[in-house]
């Protein structure tokens, strides 16, 4: 709905374009992945499908519902589902639209079966669990899962698993052995790295990548920013002020009055909250821009509104600019950092924008 409520995300093709580049930079010899799960993240599966289009190795996704719909649209690179199928009459679907699946577990390897034999060429993931213990298989039932899938006509495997820990102290070091170990001897295809990996990791790249945030300009680490690492923010929220409070030392803001005025101040009302998916966790101090100047958030965020201190940014009346995260006319804030303030990661505040919040896309 198009509405004149402020509040507006602004979606960039061409950083994420920039962002999946720089993938592709780093993992040079490998093919990527754009995952595009979650509606892109909360960026919009069509608009990020729009803005690799040309580019992009193969898309990767959940839904065999989502898999098809997008084959329909003309999509016509590898899709890969990243759980795998949920039935036999998805593994029906998988091969009559080409997709690829991931093989996680033998009740899985028991539906895709089900679907009969292979009529013409199809591509499996089979996952290992390396240690991050979700899905995928295990030493022990690897090897059967791989004899009943080799007694197949017309497969291609690759062996895929995921790190729990690459952002991490722990990093990748011991999955990367384990994977080793139960894929000796293997000639084909590995796919391995996520985001964390990609960047930190070259010895994972395989032939295959799985980037995600990294395409939408988040960090996947804590001690470096984005920037830092040579992406760009591809969302944007931004709204403006709709109201403007002049407080005596002493008073407080919002609901539970969590914030008291130490001095007098102004103190910008701003059309965004929690419904719009901002999250009600940013306490007091959470960066945000105003007027083209970083300032912070005061008291707590209510559905529709939060506050935030205007006191050094004298013309900043109703209807200044404000950017609640990504790079808009009122100033840069990375969502990492608002993520950061409010417990959370990027990834988190991305997936909860809200269905309310009207959407704009940058010309490419
Ligand atoms: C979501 C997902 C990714 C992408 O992870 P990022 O940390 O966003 O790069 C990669 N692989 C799998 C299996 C995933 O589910």
């Amino acid at each position: 709905m198009k509405t004149s409520r402020p509040i507006r995300a602004r979606i960039a093709p061409a950083a994420l374009l920039h962002n999946y580049r720089v993938v592709k930079r780093h993992a040079a010899n490998a093919r990527a992945w754009a995952v595009i799960k979650a509606n892109a993240y909360g960026h919009g599966q069509w608009r990020a499908v729009d803005a690799l289009r040309e580019e992009a190795d193969g898309f990767a996704i959940l839904e065999t519902e989502n898999g098809v719909a997008l084959r329909e649209a003309g999509v016509s690179q590898p899709i890969l589902l990243l759980e795998g199928i949920f039935s036999t009459r998805d593994a029906r679907a998988v091969r009559e639209y080409g997709l690829t699946t991931v093989i996680h577990c033998s009740e899985q390897l028991d539906m895709f079966l089900d679907a009969g034999p292979l009529a013409a060429p199809q591509e499996v993931y089979v996952k290992l669990n390396t240690g991050m213990n979700r899905l995928g298989f295990t030493d022990k039932t690897l090897p059967l899962a791989l004899e009943r899938l080799r007694a197949q006509e017309n497969l291609k495997l690759t062996l895929m698993t995921h790190f729990a820990e690459a952002d991490g102290e722990r990093g990748i070091a011991w999955q990367l052995e384990r994977f080793k170990a139960m894929s000796a001897g293997w000639t084909g295809g590995v796919c391995l790295a996520n985001s964390a990996a990609i960047l930190d990791f070259p010895e994972t790249h395989g032939d295959w990548v799985r980037p995600g945030i990294v395409l939408y300009g988040a960090s996947p680490f804590v001690d470096r920013s984005a920037a830092d690492l040579g992406l760009q923010p591809v969302m944007t929220l931004e709204s403006a002020l709709i109201g403007v409070q002049e407080l005596q030392a002493g008073e407080r803001v919002g609901y539970g009055g969590t914030f008291t005025a130490d001095k007098p101040m102004r103190i910008g009302i701003v059309a965004c909250g929690y419904a719009d998916g901002y999250p009600r966790h940013a306490p007091s101090g959470t960066p945000i821009a105003v007027l083209g100047q970083r300032t912070r958030t005061v008291g707590r965020v209510s559905m529709d509104m939060l506050a935030c201190d205007i006191t050094d940014i004298p013309d900043a009346g109703l209807g200044a600019p404000v950017t609640l995260w990504g790079k808009g006319i009122a100033g840069e804030v990375p969502a990492d950092e608002v993520a950061t303030a409010a417990g959370t990661i990027a990834y988190e505040l991305f997936c909860a924008l809200a269905p309310r919040v009207p959407t704009a896309v940058d010309g490419l």
